[in-house]
């Protein structure tokens, strides 16, 4: 049977850019999940960046997708995702589809996946990818993140992929008991990675380092 994400008779000349990717950016820094591990060797992260960039796609960097917003750089999806601690049979929320690679990372990983952009272009375009990728368990909206998609809640994991000034009040409210959330918290130039548990109702926090997004725009983020 095919598996998620692999289509056959597809030929990928990039699985040994991938393996070096995963050897000297994510695992030499200290990234150690497997699961995590194995969907970032598997994800064709080349897909889902422009094509004049493709020779760049493993880099240790990220990219420019237009609109002014990116791809993150590997390191940054790996950390973040490992920091979510998804199972099998999770629901997943994510705000801030982009290319639609962290998407296709997290779809490796749960049973469902929601997803919003506000920017209809990119969601447009990262459908279309996963669509051609053969991901079922996406569902994708357009509009303002920040509320979160309260039909389907609780999830048992949120990330955010764009900086905010403080965490949306809607998203901790739509963390299941025992979920994670997390998000980059700061100014408009430098955040911090914030990991939220929410356990017997109550939130703890931590802070896993410094890191550099752009911004969550919506009602409970930035202004325009
Ligand atoms: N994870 C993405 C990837 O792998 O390509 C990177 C996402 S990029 C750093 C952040 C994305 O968040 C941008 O596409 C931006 O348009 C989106 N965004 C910003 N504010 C948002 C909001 N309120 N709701 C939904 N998406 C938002």
């Amino acid at each position: 049977m095919e598996e998620k994400g692999e289509r056959k008779g597809f030929f990928d000349p990039f699985k040994e850019k991938r393996e070096k990717m995963v050897k000297e950016q994510l695992i030499r820094r200290g990234i150690h999940d497997e699961r995590v591990l194995n969907a970032m060797r598997k994800v064709p992260r080349h897909l889902f960046v422009p094509p004049d960039l493709i020779e760049e796609a493993y880099n240790d960097y990220p990219l420019p997708i237009g609109y002014g917003q990116t791809i993150s750089q590997p390191y940054m999806v790996a950390l973040m995702t490992e920091a979510l601690e998804i199972k099998e049979n999770d629901k997943v929320l994510e705000i801030g589809t982009g290319s639609g690679y962290q998407t296709a990372i997290l779809a490796e990983l749960c049973k469902e996946v929601y997803t919003i952009e506000r920017i209809l272009p990119l969601l447009e375009r990262a459908k279309e990818i996963l669509r051609k990728l053969g991901y079922k368990n996406i569902h994708f909206r357009a509009g303002d993140g920040t509320l979160g998609w309260p039909e389907n809640k609780p999830y048992d994991a949120i990330i955010v992929t764009a900086g905010a000034p403080k965490i949306p009040q809607p998203l901790l409210d739509q963390l299941a008991e025992g979920g994670r959330l997390v998000i980059p918290i700061g100014d408009r130039f430098s955040q911090e990675l914030i990991k939220v548990t929410k356990l017997e109702g109550e939130f703890i926090r931590e802070n896993l380092g410094g890191c550099r997004f752009v911004d969550l725009i919506g009602i409970h983020g930035w202004k325009e």
